[in-house]
């Protein structure tokens, strides 16, 4: 890969070689490397190898462990669980006595210490040279474009009120921004109506309520009133609050002051909205919660309200709130149709691109993304992001596989599995590389025991199975040992984060 320069390799972030070290293994490993590189590409074909392999490289071998970095986290899990036998087997070929490979994580750039999780190193423009820091320049800019078209007077992100700072505003959430489509087109109609009337003394809807299942723009459009309130009028008084930041501080702050003087306060909010509103509760809260809608409301003022829940179905509302919270515009956002998911995967990419015109995704892969990814706007955002973390370090067109792959890690958890031991033994002898036999034969090699050991833990952990039983399936040990293996790396773990990390991306690999 063109972007991370030979020189990255001596900082390579957890490979525990010494700089000197690294670079005299690396000019010895490097032919080698290229070689075994050239038998993947053979093995496996030019697609997988340039979705895969491609960055993939060599830092070093020590007798027995050859280990290999890439720089992306999801690039190494995928590697580890799919295709660990075929690079092992190639390595061996030129690297004589290779027992396993070691896939590491690179640190691009060399900022020590740091691991970069799926692209979010990218995104902050961490880490990678110049190439990171342009980036970050462009995000910031684009930023403040958008904030500066939104919020002129405020810092971004944020509503205020007498004092009250209200929960951060996502400057992306606007109007433009929004795709409208038969499922929401209504709710969209009553949000822009509501932010063109809310500082007018007969307010359109009041209050407005949105409710919908998660991940159907919501949020959204709460925050697109709050900045087009803001934008027509820089001295309105917006609050935003979602119900856990309402119960928290505001609730707090109602304590802690003068009844009369916080009344005060309120009384100057021109819009106010909450958010996830079925986690409004706590006596107090929906006490408080009552008398400041009803104040608002009896006031003129406007109210925006969202919730998972449409308002009779909200069961700590008390049956006065119920029915004034539906005497406005309640409207439901319905699931997001395949037209609507692919022109907001459109509009993502267009933002994208205004950072970055270099990002592509061909109307494939968009496609098999709106096809597959039919939950919530969340994976569309989800898959955008990550696939531009994976371009920003690749820098190659991205494929149907790496589509593939960020679409199986966003829809997993959806339905958790059953996991079953022969999962785990599948999962850790290729993680480790060592064969199924060998973990249940009665080898003492460290090679053979630390993976095991790993293996019972996460039985332990992930499956409902008892200690003997464990035992017997990992090569009909006694419990006592399934014990004694459970104990070592739950030791090991707390002062190891490093482990922590595997041990996690393996469970995340067993919940595929
Ligand atoms: P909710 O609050 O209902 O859980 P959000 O407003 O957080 O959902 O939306 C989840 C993601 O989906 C956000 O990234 C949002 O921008 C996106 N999204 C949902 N609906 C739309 C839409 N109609 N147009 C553009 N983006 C949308
Ligand atoms: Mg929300």
């Amino acid at each position: 890969m063109q972007t991370i320069q030979k020189t990255e390799l001596k900082t390579a972030a957890d490979g525990g070689l010494g700089t000197g070290q690294s670079e005299a293994k690396q000019r010895t490993g490097e032919p080698k490397g290229q070689k075994v590189r050239a038998m993947l590409r053979a093995r496996l074909g030019e697609d997988i190898f340039s979705s895969w392999f491609h960055a993939l490289e060599f830092e070093g071998f020590d007798g027995k462990i050859v280990k290999v970095s890439v720089p992306v986290k999801f690039l190494r899990t995928w590697i580890q669980s799919h295709y660990l036998q075929d690079l092992l087997e190639c390595c061996r070929a030129e690297f004589k006595g290779a027992e396993r490979v070691e896939v590491m994580l690179r640190q691009p750039g060399g900022a020590a210490g740091v691991r970069c999780d799926n692209g979010q190193a990218a995104q902050a423009g961490s880490g990678d040279g110049a190439n990171g820091s342009r980036t970050a320049v462009r995000a910031t800019e684009h930023g403040q474009r958008i904030a500066g078209i939104v919020a002129p007077t405020q810092a971004v992100g944020r509503t205020s009120v007498g004092g009250f700072e209200g929960s951060p505003l996502d400057p992306r959430y606007t109007f433009e921004s929004f795709v409208i489509g038969p499922s929401n087109r209504m709710a969209h109609a009553g949000a822009t109506q509501v932010a063109e009337t809310a500082l007018a003394d007969n307010p359109a809807f009041n209050p407005l309520y949105i409710h919908s299942s998660v991940g159907l723009g919501k949020t959204h459009l709460l925050h697109a009133i709050a900045w087009e309130v803001k934008r027509r009028e820089p001295h309105a008084q917006v609050l935003y609050l979602t119900a856990e930041r309402f119960r928290y501080q505001f609730v707090e702050a109602l304590r802690s002051q003068d009844p009369l003087a916080f009344k005060d306060k309120f009384r100057s909010i021109n819009i106010l909205l909450i958010d996830d509103l079925e986690f409004m509760h706590g006596e107090r809260t929906e006490q408080e919660f009552d008398h400041i809608i009803n104040a608002l409301l009896d006031g003129g003022r406007q109210v925006v309200v969202a919730s998972a829940r449409a308002p009779n179905h909200i069961e700590r509302l008390n049956e006065r709130m119920r029915s004034r919270l539906q005497r406005g515009l309640v409207t439901e956002l319905g699931t997001l149709d395949h037209e609507l998911r692919l022109k907001i995967l459109e509009k993502r990419l267009a933002e994208k691109r205004g950072g970055d015109p270099s990002f592509t995704l061909g109307g494939e892969i968009l496609e098999l993304l709106a096809e597959r990814l039919t939950e919530s706007g969340r994976e569309l955002e989800g898959a955008i992001t990550r696939l531009y973390a994976t371009w920003q370090y690749m820098r190659t067109a991205i494929t149907p596989d790496v589509a593939e792959t960020v679409i199986r890690d966003l829809v997993q958890g959806l339905e958790p599995r059953r996991i079953k031991i022969e999962d785990i033994l599948r999962i850790i002898s290729r993680h480790f590389g060592v064969s199924k036999g060998d973990l249940l034969s009665q080898r003492r090699h460290r090679s053979v025991v630390w993976p095991r050991q790993v293996g019972m833990y996460l039985a332990k952990q992930l499956t409902a199975r008892s200690l003997p039983e464990i035992g017997r399936r990992f090569g009909n040990r006694d419990h006592t040992t399934v014990l004694h293996a459970i104990r070592k790396i739950e030791g090991e773990i707390t002062g190891n984060p490093r482990l922590k990390d595997e041990i996690e991306e393996l469970k995340k690999l067993l919940s595929h």
